[in-house]
């Protein structure tokens, strides 16, 4: 079983990156993607636009052609998807990693659920779009509860909470009503979110100040039941008749499993992994950092425009690294 120069854990854009980085400086590399390639945005909303024009999510300075201002989610599939059927790529996909023990700087042991790999180096690319921020409300877990929104027709004519004021949230509320869903934002503060793209801002607003979509600000959800769910208002508890609740309040990186590798996270709540930002490997020496997993819990911070260069930094560092040893 021979060692990889580096393994990529995550197939998303961003491990992509890292591998045609590799691969055109001649590293051997394995990328281990636990669902179908690019997963997070696979389970993307069906109709989303990126906030990106096109040749921002370009990787490796491979043309990224769409006849939109602002692709769709179906053309990033296909974009990514050539990249990596032409390009040959080395990935893995429905291949989950459930740890990585580091027996020295040069020798990762990866495991996964179905073998194990060793590596000299590891990045770390998983994004951060598997774990919900759950509320821990009573009623979180009944089925009509979603934590992902996909598609508004599946809320045509039901009544539908929206809690969340970011752009997911908008979204997801402005086309429900559009496929004649009855709409209520539960928003935690006084307004719609400050990073909502600007061209939908005035959408949502009118259709708030017009009373199609309905909003409840400085409130929060307290109880989900089956018929109805319970909310608390500067006036007071409420109880509102519903049919479906998306709880659209954003995600986290998985830190367990950053942790358990040995990365230290800040403790001012950000819970920020710690790396060099010339190299991007973390305090362990050979494991490094990419993509959007870096920003800890403030998601906003890093997307594929401003992170697909850290997939140059890291096979820098590395090939540094190699010529010293030789
Ligand atoms: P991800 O794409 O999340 O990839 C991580 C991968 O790691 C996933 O495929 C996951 O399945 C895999 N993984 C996780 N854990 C494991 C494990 N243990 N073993 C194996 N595999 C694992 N960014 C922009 O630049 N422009 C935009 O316009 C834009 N629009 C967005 C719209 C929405 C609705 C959302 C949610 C995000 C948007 N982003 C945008 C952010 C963008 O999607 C992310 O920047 C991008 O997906 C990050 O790439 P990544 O490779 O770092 O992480």
């Amino acid at each position: 079983n021979s060692q990889y120069d580096l393994i990529i854990i995550g197939g998303g854009p961003i491990g992509i990156a890292v591998g045609l980085e590799a691969q055109k400086n001649n590293l051997s590399y394995l990328i281990i993607e636990k669902g179908c390639l690019v997963n997070s945005i696979y389970n993307y909303p069906s109709n989303m636009s990126f906030f990106s024009t096109s040749e921002k999510l370009e990787l490796d300075n491979i043309p990224f052609i769409s006849t939109n201002p602002k692709p769709k989610k179906a053309e990033a599939l296909e974009y990514y998807r050539r990249i990596a059927t032409s390009n040959n790529l080395n990935i893995n996909l429905f291949e989950m990693v459930t740890g990585v023990n580091s027996e020295d700087e040069e020798k990762h042991v990866v495991s996964t659920n179905k073998t194990t790999y060793t590596a000299n180096n590891i990045v770390i690319a998983t994004g951060f779009y598997d774990i919900p921020n759950y509320l821990n409300i009573p009623g979180e877990q009944l089925p009509k509860v979603a934590h992902y929104y996909n598609d508004p027709h599946y809320y045509a004519t039901q009544k539908t909470i929206v809690v969340g004021a970011s752009n997911s949230a908008v979204d997801a509320a402005l086309e429900i009503y559009r496929k004649g869903g009855d709409v209520t934002m539960i928003v935690r503060k006084p307004e719609i979110g400050e990073r909502v793209k600007y061209w939908v801002r005035p959408d949502i607003d009118n259709r708030i100040k017009e009373g199609s979509i309905n909003a409840y600000f400085n409130a929060s959800l307290i109880e989900i039941k089956e018929k109805e769910v319970v909310i608390a208002t500067p006036e007071g508890n409420k109880s509102i008749e519903n049919d479906f609740v998306l709880l659209l309040t954003g995600y986290r990186p998985n830190f367990d499993f950053l942790k358990k590798i040995g990365i230290r996270l800040s403790i001012d709540g950000k819970q920020i992994p710690s790396y060099n930002d010339e190299t991007m490997e973390t305090n362990i020496s050979g494991i490094y950092l990419a993509g959007v997993v870096c920003g800890g819990m403030e998601t906003h911070k890093w997307f594929i425009e401003n992170s697909r260069v850290h997939a140059n930094m890291i096979v820098s560092s590395i090939l540094k690294k190699q010529k010293k040893t030789v």
